[in-house]
């Protein structure tokens, strides 16, 4: 976790952009144009505090946050590996990939459409990196010809596509084709007949196609032919793509120096270093160069927005960001807009004044913070101080942001164990008592602090709410039963919030007691708003904002407000009325949330259950106080224990920024829209947040109100005010600058696709509220169509109807939309039950780029293709039943399932290495747990196993899968790029449909 330690670096961000008429906020997260009042931060958007007092600029670097977990909780290591490099396929000049296809008259939109394909990808002219040489490919399938212009240096085109066998290269390198001004860097496409069944008389095919010539550019005959599908290895591929990433950016430190670089993708490891732009590990932008017009933006329909993680966890070779300490004076600021000092501030009239970046505002340099200008009109400073070098860093806030202008207390947290039935005979009351014990002496701690400043309060609850007194001078702690569930109140303050160490035998003999107390209990309806209102009206009294540890496991049907029924309804499914499904059934924990926030009471929920509780409910309060849901469906303490007491040590030990408030402030010509995320808003500027941690992300969309200029860029500052879990008031800034473009090629060359469909899969996530599930789904295709349409129209070279043209950087668009539409929220199997669809959509609303982009299109790994010897984890296959060898084992991942694959025909010797059995048909399907066994390949997989849980956020749970057996069917639903059972397209079909309909946009 992070939090703040030094001086980190930042890289660059994205843009974001239109909306969809159709669905716009709905009652989650922020909604713009909401009436409710604003909250009472002080001078968080109010005057600047005046200057009084000239400290030295204080520049200290923060304590270390303490979080040393113990040792079995290790800490995810930032989604990444390894640290490497950019250069090639910078995609400056992005090359685009094309696949001509060919469908046959009256084949399905979805289906197994035969296809010629034609892949070829462009040279590429790249900032980084030697100029790239191009070269002809064509290789003849049966039947087709793949033909394309490789430039090997880099992507390695051509080598996004694997050849089969027998293919040729035909043409000399050569240099890349000269760039036209509004084009893609050039190649051009084969437009002499090689290029397949439709484009004339070749060898090998002919065609029954009789509407071949619908497509343009097919003169030849119609020749019989048997339909084909296109070959999967002729597509773009996410490996392909990931694995060239990785070698050519991996390798060297991102310098986040440079405006409107696009950063290495996030399944590259690489280092970041902080030289005046925020790290990607805190902001990802959809593009790096924005249009400078609204009209350019909505002809391009692609979206302008920015992925951000505020309070990011950083690898331990970064710096977390320097805290600044501007004494009484407080951080400096425009006395306009309020944007906070920051390295594009420029500084004028001998460094008397500086105008503002964002709003162009004169502002006086009050006497204490004056310093001379070098000849460049640099202050001779600027390298001392974070605020004027450094993309990321964080200033001391002084009294005037803090609530009521007092500094706050350490926050508080408080357990809350439902005691009910169910609870008790799961075994998991025992056990989380049990754990409570040691877990405690793990809170948050920061600045090297040998405790925890964090007071902690214990609550038990089924119909009735049991308070627990553990003063340290208490013998034995004392229970208050508060049976009045319908108003509220706390029946003790002094005593119930308390120290760990000082009041340690008091908790102790607390847990001890609680399963023997409820151990016979026959009580099994629960209450669940009264317990969340308790918690906070605790905190309330107390005057301090905390986190509330709720472990719940029914529908709460007892008499109390928030009281629910068993509302689900599977024949919703595909009907108006589906979207009923994720709404909440009573407001009441709407406002409920809203008291939450403005105490900063954040709320984590644990879900036990063992039937339908209304994730989709229980999970609002969470949802807009910034906190978490786990849920762990009929948990059984010998099956689950190891996942749900992983998933707890680390959400305890978490650094959390608490009673928080962001603002994302932009230059002139575009401002933030719209939010996604778990939060609250209660006016339109304003992302109120109970509690943020390091694995939240914000997603901001921004839209032009003006236009935009290529000289000056656009600037993007976040600022996050928040109190640290030792209760320090402090201001966190990220800034980063984006090119501007007249062009829309230079759009399509600095686009993010994993940050796009982060961006969509979260837009489409909350259109569900508000519309029809299919009404979602065709407004995410059409985006899609419009977007490649618009490339196709403007910036690809002239060439036949009958190709697909997508730009370099977004090739993976269409295979990774369609993981989104095809997913369980989208497109849902009979398997999947409501609570899980309210559940994932609920994730996947606060994931970062990295989560989205495996948990869409999971990682499949071969075990043993690659030697036991080799340390790293092997290359991905793709997500594909056609990628399963029957003597192989795979892991598939996509951050919360893990799988282990074997197939039917393993040596026995693999068998036996891992599993301990002499033959496959010896092996438990369903097993979760491996043996420990000391040979090389046991090791291997155990190993990899406990680096992938390592590099999520929550602790995956392994299941073994025989091939052919019936748990098979469960595993096949991650195989992405097949057809799904409920009805998802496969990867070839949907490429084939959305060329379709990009050929509509443009007839
Ligand atoms: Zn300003």
């Amino acid at each position: 976790m992070n939090v703040n330690q030094s001086a980190p670096p930042v890289p660059p961000f994205g843009q974001p952009q239109p909306v969809y008429p159709g669905y716009h906020q709905s009652g989650y997260g922020g909604q713009p144009g909401s009436t409710a009042p604003p909250t009472s931060y002080g001078a968080y958007n109010g005057p600047v505090p005046g200057y009084q007092q000239t400290p030295p600029p204080g520049v200290s670097r923060a304590p270390p946050s303490s979080e040393a977990p113990p040792a079995s909780t290790a800490q995810a290591p930032c989604g990444q590996a390894a640290y490497g490099q950019f250069g090639q396929g910078d995609v400056q000049n992005g090359p685009s990939s094309t696949v001509q296809m060919q469908r046959f008259p009256g084949s399905q939109p979805f289906g197994s459409v035969p296809l010629a394909p034609v892949v070829s990808q462009p040279a590429v002219l790249q900032p980084f990196g030697p100029p790239p040489t191009s070269a002809q490919v064509t290789a003849q399938l049966a039947g087709m010809q793949i033909s394309g212009a490789v430039a090997p240096a880099l992507p390695p085109v051509g080598l996004g596509y694997a050849l089969p066998p027998g293919s040729q290269m035909t043409g000399p390198p050569g240099p890349p084709p000269p760039m036209h001004s509004s084009q893609q860097p050039g190649y051009q496409l084969q437009q002499n007949g090689s290029f397949g069944p439709a484009r004339g008389p070749q060898p090998n095919y002919g065609s029954p196609y009789p509407g071949a010539s619908t497509f343009g550019s097919q003169p030849g005959p119609p020749q019989p032919l048997p339909p084909k599908r296109l070959d999967p290895d002729a597509i773009p591929s996410p490996i392909q793509v990931i694995e060239d990433d990785r070698n050519n950016r991996g390798s060297e430190p991102f310098v986040t120096g440079v405006r409107g670089q696009v950063p290495p993708l996030v399944t590259t490891n690489f280092l970041v270093k902080d030289q005046g732009n925020a790290s990607p590990r805190y902001i990802r932008c959809t593009s790096y160069n924005i249009p400078c017009t609204s009209d350019m933006a909505k002809q391009a329909q692609v979206p302008l927005a920015a992925v951000i993680k505020p309070l990011a966890r950083l690898p331990p070779e970064e710096a977390s960001p320097y805290v600044v300490d501007h004494g009484e004076s407080g951080p400096l600021r425009c006395n306009r807009c309020k944007a906070y000092m920051c390295p594009f501030m420029q500084f004028i009239e001998g460094g008397r004044r500086f105008q503002c970046c964002f709003c162009s505002c004169i502002n006086d340099v009050p006497p204490q913070y004056f310093q001379h200008l070098d000849h460049t009109g640099k202050r001779v400073d600027a390298y001392d101080r974070p605020e004027l070098s450094l993309g990321s860093y964080e200033f001391l806030a002084t009294v005037d942001y803090c609530k009521n202008n007092k500094f706050p207390s350490p926050p508080a947290f408080i357990f809350m164990i439902d005691v009910s039935y169910n609870a008790i005979r799961s075994g998991l009351v025992r056990l989380l008592c049990e754990e409570l014990k040691s877990l405690l002496d793990f809170l948050p701690r920061e600045g090297g602090a040998e405790e925890s400043a964090i007071r902690v309060g214990f609550v038990t609850y089924n119909k009735v709410l049991h308070f627990y007194n553990v003063k340290s001078s208490l013998a034995q702690p004392q229970m208050m039963v508060v049976s009045d569930v319908a108003d509220m109140f706390v029946p003790l303050l002094d005593g119930f919030l308390v120290n760990v160490s000082e009041s340690r035998a008091v908790i102790t003999s607390l847990l001890d007691q609680i399963p023997e107390m409820f151990a016979d209990t026959r009580e099994t309806e629960t209450v669940f708003a009264p317990v969340i209102q308790a918690g906070m009206e605790a905190l309330k009294a107390a005057e301090c904002a905390g986190k509330l540890f709720l472990f719940h496991t029914s529908l709460p049907i007892a008499e109390a407000p928030g009281k629910l029924k068993n509302r689900d309804d599977r024949k919703l499914i595909n009907t108006d009325k589906e979207k009923t499904l994720f709404q909440p059934q009573t407001g009441a924990y709407q406002t409920l949330a809203k008291e939450c926030v403005a105490q900063g009471c954040c709320v984590d929920l644990f879900l036990f259950p063992n039937q339908y509780v209304d994730v989709a409910t229980l999970s609002v309060v969470p949802q807009l106080t910034g906190g978490s849901v786990y849920k762990y469906a009929c948990f059984q303490v010998e099956n689950d224990q190891e996942r749900f007491l992983s998933d707890l040590r680390r959400d305890v030990q978490k650094v959390v920024g608490f009673d928080a408030v962001m603002r994302v402030r932009t230059s002139t010509g575009i401002r933030a829209v719209d939010f996604f995320g778990a939060f609250y808003m209660s006016n339109t500027t304003d992302v109120e947040l109970a509690g943020l941690d390091g694995d939240k992300t914000v997603t901001v969309e921004f839209k032009h109100d003006d236009r935009l200029n290529e000289e000056s860029g656009a600037l993007l500052q976040c600022a996050l005010l928040y109190t640290s879990c030792a209760g320090q008031r402090r201001l966190r800034i990220h800034n980063l600058a984006l090119n501007c473009c007249t062009q829309l090629a230079d759009l399509y060359r600095n686009c993010e696709t994993d940050t796009l469909i982060n961006y969509m899969a979260k837009f489409a996530y909350r259109g569900v509220l508000n519309s029809p599930v299919k009404t979602v789904r065709d407004t995410l295709i059409t985006q899609c169509a419009q977007i490649l349409a618009c490339y196709r129209k403007n910036c690809a070279s002239p060439s036949s109807a009958g190709q697909l043209i997508l730009p370099e950087c977004m090739k993976l668009l269409p295979v990774y939309l369609n993981c989104v539409l095809k997913s369980d929220v989208l497109q849902p199997g009979a398997e999947v039950t409501t609570d899980d669809r309210a559940y994932v959509r609920q994730l996947v609303t606060s994931m970062d780029v990295a989560e989205t982009n495996v948990f869409f299109y999971p990682r499949l790994l071969p075990l043993t293709k690659s030697p036991i010897e080799s340390a790293t984890e092997p290359p991905a296959v793709r997500a594909s039943e056609e990628r399963l060898s029957n003597g192989d084992i795979y892991l598939l991942e996509n951050g919360l399932n893990l799988f282990l694959w074997v197939g039917a025909s393993v040596q026995q010797g693999v068998v036996q290495s891992l599993f301990s059995v002499s033959s496959f048909s010896q092996i438990t399907s369903g097993l979760s747990v491996l043996p420990v066994l000391d040979n090389p390949l046991s090791k291997k997989v155990r190993g990899l196993i406990d680096s992938l849980r390592a590099q999520r956020s929550r602790y995956m749970k392994l299941i073994v899968v025989k091939q052919e057996d019936k748990l098979e069917m469960l595993f096949k639903h991650f195989l992405v790029e097949d057809k799904s059972l409920s009805g998802g397209a496969s990867y070839v079909d949907f490429l084939c449909h959305m060329h379709k309909e990009i050929r509509q946009l443009l007839s």
